[in-house]
């Protein structure tokens, strides 16, 4: 603009209106003063005149405090004078001017026309790196406007699109901004060419939501999901103008985040990863979706340690007084966690098989891993894994997908705010794979450590070293761990408590963990030894002893209100008051037959809190051969259902049985609690004992209770959990169990006092089963 020069030229004040360098604007033109203002441009200046609002458009001729200090030397294109006196100005603005007057008094000195002494003003153009996404910003917002309200013509609109200088695009766009001249004056003082662009984007933004909420308002008519979806748009425009007007602070935030991730100790790829992405954050408008977006994952790899390691010190004799004073028995699981540990010291890594405590729920399987974590010095975090389907829970899902975070592993690396804490993988047996992909092949990937010093999640998208993790896994049963997994895992194997076990544990750990959570002393709360016998028998069945912290717990609610809302000494808890304590009993400690019945048998199973008593009924209908078995069964205990009725035909002769005794009869076989599903193979001689029992209606032994798979031919194959199933037993009042030959070895792990109260019967074949079941001789049964 260096080649305009200060000039003496003939000015028409303008009425609010403002001119704007390279735009062409027509005006009616009535005020004698300016047509001669026109005629002199025309005739003696080359065609040049200067145009300045004034600042009231009431005065019909101005002074020089009158006039803005800023207007537009402009060039006349076109002056058509109509028959009224008034002429048709068409003009292009050239560029911004300042003024001076040429005699101090009035603008008019001695012509009939105003005139000025104009000065060109520089614009400037600031260093701004954010320019082109404002640009981008106000093309978007431009269309948004022609698309509404259609005072922006789609031809105008490309044309804007063709302007590159943000100075000249703002004077462009200026004019048809729906405000008032007062506003459009101001934008036209701001020489810097950002910040005149950006005041247009704002002025615009506010328009297009003004004229959203009068769309809105008028059509309230329309369904409440229209307008609650428009309220949304809006909210999210208004947001993303206000961040707009904010943006120092997101730049300066922007620059704290560069400098931390500076800072922060982390491997190069993830800072060059991070910064480049803190470097597009500043070109995005905040508040959109992009930005938000790129903000999250800029955040998660600052918020996660990568090189933060906490000190490990791993003292043998501080570890087994720390599982000690936290866990009564478990001698097997604490010998072996010790060795482990051990062996951590002396290789002074985690190489090695992970760990996997596996026993039924509430033995103490996650807290023993809290206490290694205790006693390693180590951050703990439990990752629940029961439910979970898709790989991506494990591994995370890609950015490219809406709301996509980071996998189970990764956040809880966050959690831990360390990377060397123990990770405790609950429910290992509890994930399932599903078409959304294998969870336990990414599982394979975190616990294999040959593999997991570059572990890769998906919403990170780079490697992490996962090898100073320790993890620890637990499941509730072997057989649903994953065979890959379970090869790279070392069982440590927890079993269900006895009786004995569950009141030495209540009274020394529970009784008095409780008490000191509910702010109890001893002497404010008690519990006698017979009711807290009677609390395990009649109020918890259950393998482990949550069910049993439970009912403490409800007891210490118990003495902490009658302390403080009598002023008592608390309670002391016996047999007498208990059950007005803890309500009715919930369980019948013997829930056993007492009658020998036809066809009920009772089977033992092992379930997921530990050993059961599992009735069989079957009864015997006049009927065309029908064979029914209901229960909730799964498919293996169908087909063993089957199994034993053919075996039993097989045997018709020697039972005594018609050959074709099935044809004139239905059986219906019932497994009770029918809600309760039910699987496996192990109910095989029970189901022939009830099948036979209700054939040759020869009631069965109340006391007698059997486990064991059957073949066709009637052998008895071994079974899985034996001790859950002898607990269960004897702790149901059983006398006699029946049990596979091949069990036998599995005698060992029962406690020796259970092996001795019963009588165990080892079996080979069903036909040693019936006579032993039966109230029957083994003459009066099997005639060979
Ligand atoms: P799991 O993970 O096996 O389902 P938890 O570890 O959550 O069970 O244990 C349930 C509760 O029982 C915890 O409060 C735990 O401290 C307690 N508990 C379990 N076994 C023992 C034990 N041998 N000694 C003391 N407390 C125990």
């Amino acid at each position: 603009m260096s080649e305009q020069t200060a000039l003496e030229l003939p000015i028409i004040t303008l009425r609010e209106v403002v001119m704007f360098p390279r735009v062409l604007m027509t005006f009616q033109v009535g005020r004698a003063a300016s047509v001669s203002a026109i005629d002199s441009a025309v005739m003696e200046y080359g065609r040049q005149i200067f145009m300045v609002a004034q600042k009231s458009s009431s005065i019909e001729r101005p002074g020089l405090d009158d006039l803005f200090p800023i207007g537009v030397v402009s060039r006349v294109q076109k002056a058509e004078k109509g028959q009224d006196g008034t002429v048709r100005l068409v003009c292009e603005g050239l560029y911004r001017a300042a003024w001076l007057p040429l005699n101090d008094s009035s603008p008019f000195g001695d012509r009939a026309f105003p005139r000025l002494r104009t000065v060109p003003v520089e614009e400037t153009l600031a260093e701004d790196p954010e320019l082109p996404a404002v640009i981008e910003a106000l093309q978007e917002v431009l269309s948004e406007v022609c698309r509404q309200s259609r005072h922006i013509t789609p031809e105008q609109l490309s044309a804007f699109a063709l302007i590159e200088e943000p100075g000249a695009l703002a004077d462009a766009v200026a004019p048809w901004l729906k405000t008032d001249y007062l506003h459009r004056q101001a934008i036209l003082e701001i020489l810097d060419q950002g910040r005149r662009l950006r005041q247009v984007y704002e002025l615009l933004g506010g328009e297009i939501v003004s004229s959203k909420v009068s769309k809105a308002v008028k059509s309230r008519v329309k369904a409440q999901m229209e307008q609650s979806q428009k309220e949304y748009y809006l909210t999210e425009q208004i947001k993303a103008i206000n961040k707009e007007l904010g943006r120092d602070d997101i730049q300066d935030e922007l620059l704290e985040l560069e400098q931390c991730l500076k800072a922060k100790d982390m491997p190069d790829e993830a800072r060059e990863k991070a910064l480049r992405e803190v470097h597009k954050l500043r070109q995005m408008l905040p508040g959109s979706s992009e930005y938000v977006v790129s903000r999250n994952y800029v955040d998660w790899i600052a918020d996660l340690p990568w090189n933060s390691l906490k000190d490990i010190d791993i003292d043998l004799d501080r570890a087994r007084t720390v599982l000690d004073g936290a866990h009564y028995g478990l001698e097997k699981a604490k010998t072996r966690i010790l060795e482990y540990l051990a062996v951590q010291k002396l290789t002074g890594g985690l190489k090695g098989p992970i760990l996997c405590l596996v026993g039924p729920p509430g033995v103490g399987k996650t807290s023993l891993a809290r206490s290694i974590a205790e006693a390693t010095g180590r951050e703990f975090v439990r990752i629940s894994l029961g439910g979970v389907r898709d790989e991506a829970e494990i591994r995370g899902h890609r950015r490219t997908y809406i709301g996509a975070l980071p996998g189970k592993i990764i956040m809880a690396l966050k959690r831990a705010k360390f990377n060397n804490p123990l990770f405790c993988l609950d429910e290992i047996d509890k994930m399932s794979g599903d078409f959304r992909g294998d969870p336990a092949s990414a599982l394979l990937e975190v616990l294999d450590p040959e593999q997991n010093c570059a572990f890769n999640d998906h919403y990170l998208d780079m490697d992490y070293d996962l090898s100073r993790v320790f993890f620890i896994t637990t499941a509730n049963s072997m057989q649903d761990i994953p065979v890959p997994l379970l090869d790279r895992m070392e069982v440590l194997e927890l079993s269900s408590y006895l009786e004995g076990e569950k009141m030495h544990i209540a009274r020394d750990f529970l009784l008095p963990r409780q008490r000191e959570r509910h702010g109890l002393k001893p002497e404010n709360m008690g519990i006698s030894d017979e009711a807290l016998l009677e609390i395990i028998r009649s109020y918890t069945r259950e393998s482990g002893v949550r069910g049993l912290e439970r009912e403490i717990a409800a007891l210490c609610r118990k003495a902490a209100v009658r302390i403080v809302e009598k002023d008592g000494c608390g309670v002391s808890v016996n047999l007498q008051n208990l059950e007005s304590l803890l309500g009715v009993k919930q369980f019948r400690f013997d829930a056993r037959e007492t009658q020998p019945l036809s066809g009920v048998v009772a089977g033992l199973a092992y379930t997921g809190s530990g050993g059961d008593i599992l009735y069989i009924e079957t009864v015997i209908m006049p009927g065309s051969g029908k064979l029914q078995v209901t229960g909730k069964l799964g498919e293996v205990m169908k087909e063993s259902a089957q199994a034993a009725f053919s075996y039993l035909r097989s045997r018709s002769h020697q039972l005594g049985l018609r050959p074709d005794f099935y044809k004139e009869v239905d059986i219906h076989v019932h497994v009770p609690e029918g809600a309760v599903p039910k699987d496996g193979p192990s109910a095989g001689i029970t189901l022939a004992t009830s099948l036979a029992s209700a054939l040759l209606d020869i009631p069965v032994r109340a006391d007698v209770c059997m486990t064991g798979e059957i073949t066709l031919r009637g052998r008895v194959l071994p079974i899985g959990g034996l001790r859950e199933k002898l607990l269960a037993a004897h702790r149901s009042g059983m006398k006699t169990v029946l049990i596979p030959a091949e069990n036998e070895k599995d005698l060992r792990d029962v406690p020796a006092d259970i092996v001795k109260a019963l009588d165990i019967r080892l079996v080979n074949d069903a036909d040693e089963v019936l006579p032993l079941a039966l109230l029957a001789g083994r003459d009066e049964i099997l005639c060979f």
